[in-house]
Parts: structure tokens; sequence; C-alpha cells
């Protein structure tokens, strides 16, 4: 069997509102708004950080990321050679919603490849290695998605703070970033995303309304999701500790 080849979808064209001006951040010339993506981790942008992870993957073939409108032009002068090895790196327009966002790069993205891989760029400590098992699984199954099993007692909490009940936590998983389809499953996935209902908050949950089986592929507890600057705060303690942590 040949490799598969992998298109890799990056959503970075939100605002970060939760990340408020805290830490040092790298601006756009004339673009004063800070982002949580140009914040610097170890000196670097945390977007430079994810490219770097992508590009040690082989599978991979091209990189689309989206970024907030305004940002385009910036940022593929920015990071237009983050890709080693003559491969595609693109940049497009985000929209209003992590889900737009997505899809706007999935429009963009070779219609050759075998494999579609989505991860956001919050976050920067995602394993090579962790990316690869992914890209397995999804090969084997059409879906996979990395996570871990949730390890803290989950409450359901009314309004006034009070439970309402301790949830089982046998079953459950956090679901993390990347998550890794087959082609033709996000695409479909994707075309009837306006059939969902409520929230959507990843990309697993458009596929599995389709009835495809979406498998949990094992990451690290590491691959944390900035959000707030103490998890920047965090993700520069652990690449100050050596991580990876591999042997
Ligand atoms: O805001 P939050 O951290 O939940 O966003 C998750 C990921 O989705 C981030 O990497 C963010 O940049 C991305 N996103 C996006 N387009 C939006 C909103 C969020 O690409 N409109």
């Amino acid at each position: 069997m040949t490799s598969p080849v992998a298109s890799v979808v990056i959503a970075a064209a939100g605002l970060g509102e939760r990340f408020i001006e805290a830490g040092p951040v790298a601006r756009a010339n004339g673009q004063p708004r800070p982002s949580k993506i140009l914040a610097l981790l170890a000196g670097r942008p945390v977007l430079a950080h994810v490219l770097d992870r992508f590009a040690a993957v082989e599978a991979v073939t091209e990189v689309v990321v989206a970024v907030p409108e305004d940002r385009v032009a910036w940022a593929a002068e920015t990071f237009g050679d983050a890709l080693p090895g003559g491969r595609r790196l693109v940049f497009v327009a985000g929209g209003g919603d992590r889900t737009e966002s997505v899809a706007r790069a999935l429009g963009a993205t070779d219609g050759g490849t075998e494999l579609v891989v989505i991860h956001d760029a919050a976050r920067p400590l995602i394993r090579p290695a962790v990316i690869e098992e992914a890209l397995r699984v999804a090969i084997e199954h059409g879906a996979a998605v990395v996570g871990r099993p949730v390890d803290h007692t989950i409450k359901n909490v009314a309004g006034d703070r009070r439970v309402t009940q301790t949830v089982p936590r046998q079953t459950l998983w956090m679901a993390q970033t990347p998550q890794v389809f087959r082609r033709e499953v996000i695409l479909q996935a994707y075309a009837r995303r306006e059939d969902v209902v409520g929230a959507v908050t990843d990309d697993a949950q458009l596929v599995e309304a389709t009835g495809q089986a979406v498998m949990m592929v094992l990451g690290d507890a590491t691959n944390i999701k900035i959000t707030t600057p103490e998890d920047l705060r965090a993700c520069e303690a652990l690449l100050a500790a050596g991580w990876p942590f591999e042997r």
C-alpha cells in the first residue's frame, strides 16, 4: 500500500477574546489587534510552532490556514516559507465561527489528497507521532479524533451552582484536535452541516451526524488548547522542561 497523502486545515481565525492582552504579543504591521496565534511561545508565534509540528509529518503535502480576514496577506508574507520540501502553504480568510472558517479552508484544499487533518492553531504542543497515529486510524475507519479519557469527576450544575448530577465518567472522553477524516467523509459532513441542530463544537460532531463511525485516538494531556494567558505560560513551562519528552 502506498502511503496516504494528507491536507491539513488549521483553524486560526478566532479572535481569542478570552486571551486578554497580557503577554508579549507579536503584532502585524499596522494591525493593533493582538491574537493568540501570534502570541510568542518560546520567542516564536504559536502558529509557527503548529506549522513545525505538521511539517514533521511525511504524509502532509499541504497546509491551508484560516486566519482573520485582515491578516491573510500579512500571514502569507510572515509564514510563507514555513513549510520545507516545496509543500503548499495557503492562507485564507476565516469566517464568523470556527465551522465557517474550517469550511472555507476545506474549500481551498487540493482535491487530490486522501485525508484531511483539521487542527486548532491554539494547540501548539501536538506530537507528530500522535498525528501519524490519527492518520493511520482514519485510513482504516474513515474518521479519527485525538482525545483523552476524562480523569476528573464531572458534575451537572444548575444556574445557581447547585449540583444536579454527578455524571458517570467511565465512557467519557475529551475531544482534542487534530481530527482526521477521509476526504469524502468530511466533505459530505460539511455539505450537510446546516442539518445539525445546536452548537457545533468540533468537526467530528458533523461527521457523527452522517452516521459515519468515528474512532478516538489516545493523545497527550500536554496537547493544551491555549485559551487564556495561563495556558500560554503552561506551554512555555512544558517547552522549558523538555517537551515533547520523547525517548
Ligand atoms: O475560540 P476557540 O479557542 O474555541 O477556537 C478554537 C480554534 O478555532 C482556534 O484555533 C481559533 O483560532 C479557531 N477559530 C477560527 N474561526 C473562528 C473562531 C475560532 O478559525 N471564527
